[in-house]
């Protein structure tokens, strides 16, 4: 099953297979997190949807000090 990773520093997503950890390479090893996104629901966003996540997913996390979904 793959899932979706994404990195806390600069919000880009990457999608991986069977994979326990992922780095970003836009970061140069900042270790991404995954994300509660589903594989299939990624699937399914255009580029300005997974923007506009990426971008409210790291507003969460770095405002508040829950898990941002
Ligand atoms: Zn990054």
């Amino acid at each position: 099953m793959m899932k979706v990773f994404i990195c806390p520093a600069c919000g880009s997503i990457t999608t991986v297979s069977r994979r326990k950890e992922m780095f970003c390479h836009k970061c140069q090893g900042t270790k991404m997190v995954p994300s509660k996104l589903t594989f299939s629901k990624y699937t399914e966003m255009n580029e300005q949807e997974r923007k506009d996540y990426s971008e409210s997913w790291l507003y969460i996390r770095n405002h508040t000090k829950g898990e941002p979904s």
